[in-house]
């Protein structure tokens, strides 16, 4: 046994209309690589009618991945991106010194009864040097991410560099985000595999790590140099991800990632008094919670 490991559950959170499963920051784990914020979305069925709707509101010093498994978000932001992104896509919006974005479910499933959302939005911090960099926003859709199956496992690279593959996703530091399906039980091997620190997601299923179980809702939180192997019951399907840790610590407010505590009460400045760029044609506006 080792003393290091750390198994965290979901906490709900309210994110509006959504209830979410919150499983990073956690009080004795701030991050787990560059990885500072991990919620989990669902899996949720709304009436018809009823969609995903999250006006504009901004974010500094961070990107947002979006990965989902089941239904879309429209995803549209200040630099300028219109993307709608699937199931197994990733998008990945570098927030920088300050973008703005929406995500709403696409016309065509507001028009759908039973639309099912499920999906992890996870935010990863920028290192110190690229805090202040120019936004952008990457897409890769899930058919150019390597993906190939061993052992019985099925295995993809989203983000990074794990299993000597790389997705073709740019990243700002290096990390690995990994979606791992077993079609039957089977030996995760990761001893030298990835590089940093590393936690586990259950989305359905069950790990067995030195005879513990970790199930659907749970994260394993680990440490390269402790985790040789785990074991993957039949049928389960888990994110591994991680990296190396940034050197500084972070600071979070609402939507914004800072190494400075200035700094994000300066973007707080900045998004009540408008100074963010905006989405063309968009007026819509989240306030900053308590400033109304
Ligand atoms: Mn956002």
């Amino acid at each position: 046994m080792n003393n290091e490991k750390l198994i965290v559950e979901e906490r709900s959170r309210d994110i509006g209309k959504f209830l979410v499963g919150r499983l990073l920051p956690f009080r004795k784990k701030r991050q787990v690589g560059p990885f500072t914020f991990t919620d989990h979305m669902g899996p949720i069925t709304l009436p018809k009618g009823d969609a995903l709707n999250v006006d504009q509101h901004p974010h500094i010093g961070l990107s947002t991945l979006t990965y989902l498994l089941e239904g879309h978000i429209h995803h549209h932001d200040s630099t300028g991106a219109d993307q709608v992104i699937g199931p197994g896509d990733v998008g990945f919006m570098t927030a920088g010194k300050g973008v703005t974005h929406t995500e709403r479910s696409p016309q065509w499933e507001k028009e759908t009864d039973n639309l099912t959302v499920h999906g992890y939005q996870i935010w990863v911090a920028l290192p110190k040097e690229k805090e202040e960099m120019e936004p952008r926003f990457d897409y890769i859709p899930s058919g150019d991410l390597p993906s190939w199956s061993q052992d019985g496992l099925n295995i993809k690279v989203v983000a990074g560099e794990a299993f000597g593959k790389q997705s073709p996703l740019p990243v700002h530091s290096p990390l690995f985000m990994v979606d791992i399906t077993a079609e039957d039980v089977s030996e995760l091997k990761i001893k030298d595999q990835v590089k940093g620190e590393i936690a586990f997601v259950v989305v359905n299923g069950k790990v067995i790590d030195e005879g513990q179980e970790i199930g659907p809702g749970q994260m394993l939180i680990s440490k390269s140099e402790n985790e040789c192997s785990i074991t993957v019951e039949k049928g389960t399907r888990l994110l591994m991800f991680g990296g190396e840790p940034l050197p500084e610590e972070r600071f979070l407010y609402w939507n914004f990632v800072s190494s400075s505590k200035e700094r994000l009460e300066q973007a707080k400045e900045d998004w009540i008094n408008h100074r963010f760029p905006k989405i063309p044609e968009d007026d819509t506006y989240i306030p900053l919670p308590g400033s109304n």
